[in-house]
């Protein structure tokens, strides 16, 4: 059996494996996409959980590489939901006629750098083995569940599901008495509709996150035309924003506004939705006193929407400032609180012992009998879709190997040490701070660009330098060193045995990273080696 070899394999057929195939095929590369899914669309593909909708606005989470593509697709909600996403991204995959690149459940299980050859070996679930010059991550920041590991699942009669991983087919939700475990934006996002639809919903919190109203509406399509008449301008734009997106840093710090100025901001920010509530003053991620004004702001909602005091303030978050967790985005969440069919169980202080035959049992013995469990425990962030590949350069060695004290990447997009492999959205680029159809692009672009340099050049082989990605990672770290977000316990901090953080994602703006990144590839690849 001969192994065919391709110039890059592509690993994942969400939006940045959909796009990484049509723009190296169309720069004449011979491609191949694995996907271990059935069909393409990565998280939106897996995460159909009831409620699930894309929280920034939908005319700027979408590609931009295309006009055509642009105008062909019209979005029905300023929000999305992820039916619509994944009726997308299948129009997309078939417009371009991308569908024959892929091999879909086909799991990457193992990749070998050959030095002498130049090119990956890999190894497949299907048990077809291919080579490839270069081989492209596509494989997402939040791709890889946590499994629930609780003591006694496998012996519960009722059903369980995880919304990361919805099954395909109907999942009875009327009538039955439901438990959800965890409160991040997946939560947030399905406990509103299984509670119009449960006899009986408990929401098992361990930790309160702040969330805003959506204020999701049909699509504003004035906007959408707006862009049409100039795609290539607007994503221009975009890549010259913060986040790829419309969301607008403010210029004035609190101390600017008096009272009434900053209530009235605050209030117009809560009835416009959406993510804005993160970036309403210029010095809210650094002052804690600014912080804590916004944060108590989105408290009093809480309080002002919640009937039960008791409910409402154990749904005030209190162990972190706002914004330094990703901020959830919500349709009717908290006045979920008020339905009757709905409790909630605080799970910090008297956490879940284990599952028994019928439902939940705390360390206090206190047991909640359920019919269906939703577990919406989170991800292993950034490489968790990694640890299932066994990815071995030359010394044998995994690509985090090295990473025990934090990421250390060249511009988020190569390690030192693996040759010709490239992650796309990686750990030390904006990443999941950015609007990642953006993001994605202009990782795709940048490396197809590097190819090209290679092809052109007679260049095999590439890879970081180790003082360059050392001098990246130090700017990483000091881009994000005044920001409070490094204090707080979340997926976007890497926290070391002695409790010192080092924040993953490149938190200095998008532009400010492509411009160094541009800088990079317009000067020929310095702090690359290039063989
Ligand atoms: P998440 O934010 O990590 O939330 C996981 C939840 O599970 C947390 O509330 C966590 O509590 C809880 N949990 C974990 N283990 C537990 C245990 N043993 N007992 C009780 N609770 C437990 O995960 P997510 O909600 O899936 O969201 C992850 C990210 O995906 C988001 O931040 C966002 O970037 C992305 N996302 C985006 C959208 C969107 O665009 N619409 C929607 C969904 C998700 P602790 O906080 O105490 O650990």
């Amino acid at each position: 059996m001969t192994t065919e070899t391709f110039d890059v394999v592509v690993v994942g057929a969400g939006m940045g494996g959909i796009y990484a195939l049509h723009r190296y095929r169309e720069q004449g590369l011979k491609v191949l996409g694995l996907e271990g899914a059935p069909g393409v669309g990565g998280v939106w593909f897996h995460n159909r959980y009831p409620g699930a909708r894309v929280d920034l606005e939908s005319v700027d989470y979408c590609f931009y590489f295309s006009q055509e593509i642009f105008n062909e697709w019209t979005w029905t909600e300023r929000n999305a939901s992820q039916p619509e996403l994944l009726r997308y991204l299948n129009f997309v995959t078939d417009r371009l006629d991308l569908r024959r690149l892929i091999q879909f459940e086909t799991w990457l299980t193992a990749a070998q750098w050959d030095a002498e050859s130049a090119e990956w070996a890999l190894t497949t679930s299907s048990g077809a083995q291919f080579r490839t010059r270069f081989l492209v991550m596509a494989t997402g920041n939040l791709s890889a569940a946590r499994a629930p590991a609780f003591e006694g699942l496998d012996s519960y009669k009722g059903e369980w599901v995880r919304t990361s991983h919805w099954p395909d087919r109907e999942v009875k939700i009327a009538g039955r008495r439901v438990a959800v475990i965890g409160t991040g934006s997946s939560a947030v996002q399905a406990i509103p509709v299984i509670a119009e639809q449960a006899e009986h919903l408990t929401v098992f919190q361990r930790s309160p996150n702040y969330s805003v109203p959506a204020c999701n509406r049909p699509a504003d399509l004035a906007r959408l035309d707006e862009i049409r008449a100039r795609v290539p301008e607007v994503r221009k734009e975009l890549f010259a924003t913060v986040g790829a997106s419309n969301v607008m840093l403010p210029s004035a710090p609190m101390a600017d506004y008096d009272e009434a100025g900053i209530q009235a901001r605050l209030e117009a920010q809560w009835n416009s939705g959406g993510h804005g509530m993160s970036y309403l003053f210029a010095d809210q991620g650094r002052n804690e006193e600014t912080n804590f004004t916004v944060a108590e702001f989105v408290r009093n909602k809480i309080r002002s929407i919640v009937n039960d005091p008791e409910v409402a303030e154990a749904l005030c978050p209190y162990d972190h400032a706002i914004g330094t967790r990703r901020l959830c985005v919500d349709t009717n969440y908290y006045a979920t609180y008020n339905r009757e069919n709905v409790s909630l169980v605080n799970v910090r202080d008297n956490p879940i012992a284990r599952i028994s035959e019928t439902g939940i049992v705390l360390e206090d013995g206190q047991s909640i009998d359920v019919d269906l469990i939703v577990f919406a425990l989170g991800f292993h962030p950034f490489t968790g879709a990694w640890d299932r590949i066994d990815i071995r350069n030359e010394k044998g060695e995994a690509p985090t190997d090295q990473w025990r004290q934090g990421p250390k990447t060249l511009l988020g997009l190569a390690t030192n040490g693996f040759p010709n492999f490239f992650f796309l959205t990686g750990p030390g680029s904006p990443s999941v701070l950015a609007n990642l159809f953006l993001m994605n692009e202009y990782h795709v672009d940048w490396v197809g660009d590097l190819i090209a340099h290679m092809d052109s050049n007679g260049y095999r082989a590439v890879e970081p330098t180790v003082k360059a990605q050392e001098r990246w990672s130090a700017h990483v770290a000091e881009v994000a060193a005044p920001t409070i977000r490094l204090k707080t316990r979340n997926y976007m901090v890497h926290r070391n045995e002695d409790g010192s953080g080092v924040f993953i994602p490149y938190i200095g703006g998008f532009k400010r990273y492509a411009d160094q990144a541009d800088a990079v590839a317009a000067e020929g690849y310095p702090g690359f080696i290039l063989s």
